[in-house]
C-alpha cells in the first residue's frame, strides 16, 4: 500500500518508519525541506537504535529508509491508498489541508487525521468524502507504542473503520475504537494529569524531579508526568488542555498558567531541548 505522510515533526517520523518498517511506500511530506531532513535522521538513529540492541538487521534498516521518499509537493499524494495527517494540532490548519487532500487524492483514499484531541466530524465537513475520513490516533514513540485509537466521526463508514483496524493490526498495533468525543480515551485522562502535575510544581509542592519520582513509585507509572509532558510537547499538551475546557466549558479542564508560561518561553521539552528539564545537558 501506497501511504502519504504529512507532517515530518515527532509523530510524522515515527509514522513513517512504523510503515516503512513493515513494507509500506510511504511519501512523508512537509512544508519544509529542514523538517524532512530532521526526520530522516531521527528514522535512521531509531534504526540504529534497533540494530545496536540485535532487533534489526542492517538489511531491515536499508529497506525500510528506502521505503521513504519525502516530498514538499502536496500533489505528489494524487496516488496514495491512505493518507496519514500529523501537521500541528490546529483545526484551521487541519481543515485547509484536509480541503487541499480532498481535491488532490483519489476518491477512494481514506484521510486519517492523527489529531490528539480536534473533532474528526469537523475536520471530515470540509470534505466531500466524510465517510472515508477518520482519526488515526498514534502514540509517542510511535514505533514502541504499541496502542491506535481508531476514532469515528459523525459519518465514518464500516468499510473505512474496518481498512484502518486492519492496517493497525498488519502494523503491528493494537486497536480501540472510540466514539469522536474531545480527548478520546488516553489524553482525556491523561493531560489533564500532567496539567495538574504542572500545577503541583507552580505551587512548589515538590520539585519536578520528586513530582515525576513519585508518580513512578508511588503509582506504578514507567514514567513522570513531566518527563512526559516533555517528550510529548508543552504545545501540544497545551493544544489539548484548550480543547477540552472549550468542548466541555468546565473548569477542571482549565490549561494551567504554569503551561502556558512554559509555551510562551518555547521551554516546549525535548523538541526544543529544555522544558520540565534541560536536554541539552541530559543524555537521556
Ligand atoms: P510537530 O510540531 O513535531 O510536527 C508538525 C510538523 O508538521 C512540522 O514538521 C511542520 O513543519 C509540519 N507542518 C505544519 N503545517 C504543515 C502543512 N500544512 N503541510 C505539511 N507539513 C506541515 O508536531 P507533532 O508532535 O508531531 O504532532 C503532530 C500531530 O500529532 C498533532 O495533531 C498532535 O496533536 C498529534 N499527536 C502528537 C503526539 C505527541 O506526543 N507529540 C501524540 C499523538 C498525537
Amino acid at each position: 500500500m501506497l501511504i502519504g505522510i504529512i507532517g515530518a515533526g515527532t509523530m510524522g517520523s515515527g509514522i513513517a518508519q512504523t510503515f516503512a518498517i513493515n513494507n509500506h511506500q510511504v511519501i512523508l511530506n512537509d512544508l519544509e525541506e529542514g523538517s524532512l531532513d530532521r526526520a530522516i535522521k531521527a528514522v535512521t538513529k531509531s534504526l540504529d537504535r534497533l540494530i545496536s540492541k540485535e532487533k534489526i538487521t542492517e538489511e531491515v534498516k536499508a529497506s525500510t529508509l528506502a521505503n521513504i521518499s519525502t516530498s514538499t509537493d502536496i500533489n505528489n499524494f494524487k496516488d496514495v491508498d491512505i493518507v496519514i495527517e500529523a501537521v500541528a494540532e490546529n483545526m484551521e490548519i487541519k481543515k485547509s489541508l484536509f480541503t487541499q487532500l480532498d481535491n488532490i487524492c483519489k476518491k477512494e483514499t481514506i484521510i486519517a487525521t492523527n489529531t490528539s484531541s480536534l473533532s474528526i466530524t469537523e475536520i471530515a465537513s470540509v470534505t466531500k468524502r466524510p465517510g472515508k475520513i477518520i482519526g488515526m490516533h498514534f502514540f509517542n514513540p510511535v514505533p514502541v507504542m504499541k496502542l491506535v485509537e481508531i476514532i469515528k466521526g459523525l459519518a465514518t463508514d464500516t468499510e473505512t473503520v474496518k481498512t484502518i483496524k486492519d492496517v493497525a493490526r498488519e502494523i503491528g498495533k493494537e486497536a480501540v475504537e472510540v466514539n469522536e468525543m474531545p480527548g478520546f480515551v488516553v489524553n482525556r485522562v491523561l493531560i489533564p494529569m500532567i496539567n495538574e502535575a504542572i500545577g503541583i510544581l507552580a505551587d512548589d509542592v515538590a520539585s519536578a524531579e520528586d513530582i515525576d519520582n513519585a508518580m513512578k513509585l508511588g503509582a506504578n507509572h514507567p514514567i513522570g508526568p513531566l518527563a512526559l509532558a516533555d517528550l510529548i510537547g508543552n504545545d501540544v499538551n497545551l493544544a489539548i488542555m484548550e480543547t477540552l475546557f472549550e468542548e466541555f466549558g468546565d473548569p477542571k479542564y482549565r490549561p494551567h498558567p504554569l503551561l502556558k508560561k512554559y509555551v510562551k518561553a518555547g521551554l516546549l521539552g525535548r523538541k526544543s531541548g529544555r522544558g520540565f528539564y534541560d536536554y541539552t545537558k541530559k543524555a537521556s
